[in-house]
């Protein structure tokens, strides 16, 4: 099955119903659906077919869904980027990806034009918010009869080429399936709860594969109202939240962080939040408490990652939810927890979690050996270091490659992380190992604290002093402005250790 017969069912079933609204915009799932089939039927009329890869490089806005299920639709290859990438960036990924045909948008055009001049292969380009002209096809003027036939996609057909680093090195693109695609999109959409006049707040960017499954994907199967947002704008969501009568949100932690402290600012007064999803890192368990108490309703902490299209693992609902915790396998995904020699750890001891299941990519793109490294007979290997309960919930202590390795004993970084959120006045911290001569590594912190907190360095190293083992606690704690992190909220700790080797 094809991704794009998604939205042809919902569009039979609820033609009138609102599918994307944006900024003062709004689409039907009927208008959605012949849009869709009329850029498609551009697009094709372009000479684009058939496993042609495109390039996607479009901000949050409804064209990028037409775009994504246009290309579906004719059997394209979609390779979703940042639309915010430098030219370096980008050319990693043109050279790696050969691709047929870009489509992009004003203002994010300079960078991509001094690139697609090295490849002259790239030949069909297309941009939102211009006029056609020798560089570029206007988005707008796209428009032919619509197309009505669907490219039958094969289990094998790759849909997206989502590019992540993964656990090691450079940028590798995962090749996603059409199954993958839409059985994640599927599964996650009818393991939640959700009634037909739930909107949902759209504010993972759509590049991620997050929001591309959980929030694009999962809410055009179910037929539920996407409220776009081009950036997160804590205040704008706050404003969606009291005026809706029910939302649902879909966050990574930086975003549940900033949505607590704007809603606090504020005194919230009413909230239509039926249920949130956080992915991506973990939830401070502190801030999962907060934003449950503020916003009186309940947060499912699910993970997943890119090579899974993404959701593995979720808390479920309708049944027992743990903070802390991942939660449990989602129905046809499964698990084992393996140490160094590949062998299942017991139950409550740390390995390396490895996913089975209908997400698991086809392999990285024009990379076997580490695709070979990366998934063995079938078996994911995550990266990321869990634990799982007697009850089969799944904890996830960190990544393999930011534990610390302190003078021979094991520091896992989140640990000390979910320590210093208990302080009244961190807003956010970040735990991670920096070289040191005697011990190989030192834990170090660097933490934001509260406008207007008094705390000190010596004051936040005592309290995580009283509270643990004595090898564990940060010897280097730094204040800080912000903690630099990824487009979706991951803290780059490569970083904060370059950061610190180079003061
Ligand atoms: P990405 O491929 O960008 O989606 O990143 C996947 C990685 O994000 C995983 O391998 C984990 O390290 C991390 N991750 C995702 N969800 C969670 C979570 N709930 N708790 C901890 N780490 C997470």
């Amino acid at each position: 099955m094809n991704l794009a017969v998604l939205l042809e069912k919902t569009a039979q079933r609820v033609p009138d119903h609102v599918a994307l609204r944006f900024e003062n915009r709004q689409l039907s799932y009927g208008e959605l659906n012949r849009r869709v089939n009329k850029v498609a039927g551009a697009i094709k009329n372009l000479g684009i077919g058939p496993g042609d890869r495109c390039i996607l490089m479009m901000q949050t806005c409804p064209e990028f869904v037409v775009a994504y299920y246009a290309l579906a639709k004719i059997g394209a290859v979609i390779i979703p980027v940042n639309f915010l990438y430098k030219a370096h960036e980008l050319r990693y990924i043109i050279s790696d990806s050969q691709p047929r045909a870009f489509i992009g948008m004003y203002p994010y055009l300079d960078e991509p034009a001094r690139v697609l001049a090295d490849f002259p292969e790239c030949a069909v380009r297309i941009a939102l918010g211009v006029q056609s002209d020798a560089d570029f096809i206007s988005f707008e003027s796209l428009d032919a009869p619509e197309l009505l036939e669907t490219y039958p996609a094969s289990d094998e057909d790759t849909l997206a080429i989502l590019y992540t680093s993964g656990t090691t090195g450079a940028p590798k693109g995962a090749m996603l399936t059409h199954k993958n695609l839409y059985s994640n999109a599927m599964t996650v959409a009818d393991m939640r709860h959700t009634e037909p006049g739930d909107v949902v707040i759209g504010v993972l960017p759509l590049y991620h594969v997050f929001g591309q499954t959980s929030v694009m994907n999962a809410s055009i199967y179910l037929g539920l109202t996407l409220h776009l947002f081009s950036h997160f704008d804590p205040g704008a969501v706050l404003e969606l939240i009291e005026k809706e009568k029910s939302t649902l949100l879909f966050a990574v932690p930086t975003m549940i962080n900033r949505l607590i402290a704007e809603a606090e600012a504020r005194g919230l007064k009413r909230s239509s939040l039926r249920f949130c999803i956080s992915g991506g890192a973990s939830l401070p368990v502190e801030l999962l408490k907060k934003f449950e108490k503020i916003f009186q309703t309940k947060i499912y902490e699910g993970y997943g990652l890119t090579e899974c299209s993404p959701v593995c693992i979720e808390n479920p609902f309708g049944g027992k939810t743990k903070p802390g915790s991942i939660g449990l396998p989602i129905p046809g995904f499964q698990i084992r927890i393996v140490d160094d020699s590949g062998r299942d750890v017991k139950t409550g001891e740390v390995g390396e979690l490895l996913v089975k299941g209908p997400g698991v990519m086809k392999g990285y793109l024009n990379k076997p050996e580490e695709t070979a490294k990366t998934i063995v007979d079938g078996w994911l290997h995550t990266g990321d270091m869990a634990r799982q309960d007697e009850e089969g919930y799944v904890y996830i202590v960190d990544r393999k490659k930011d534990m610390i390795i302190r003078g021979g004993y094991n520091v896992y970084p989140r640990e000390i992380e979910e320590i210093l959120y208990r302080h009244p006045d961190v807003l956010e911290a970040a735990v991670y190992g920096v070289p040191d001569a005697d011990l190989g590594e030192e834990v170090a912190a660097d933490v934001v604290v509260r406008d207007g907190a008094r705390v000190t360095e010596e004051e936040l190293r005592k309290f995580v002093k009283d509270l643990v083992a004595p090898y564990k606690y940060p010897r280097h704690i730094r204040l800080v402005r912000e903690l630099p992190k990824s487009h979706t909220g991951k803290v780059l700790k490569k970083e904060l250790r370059e950061r610190w080797v180079s003061r």
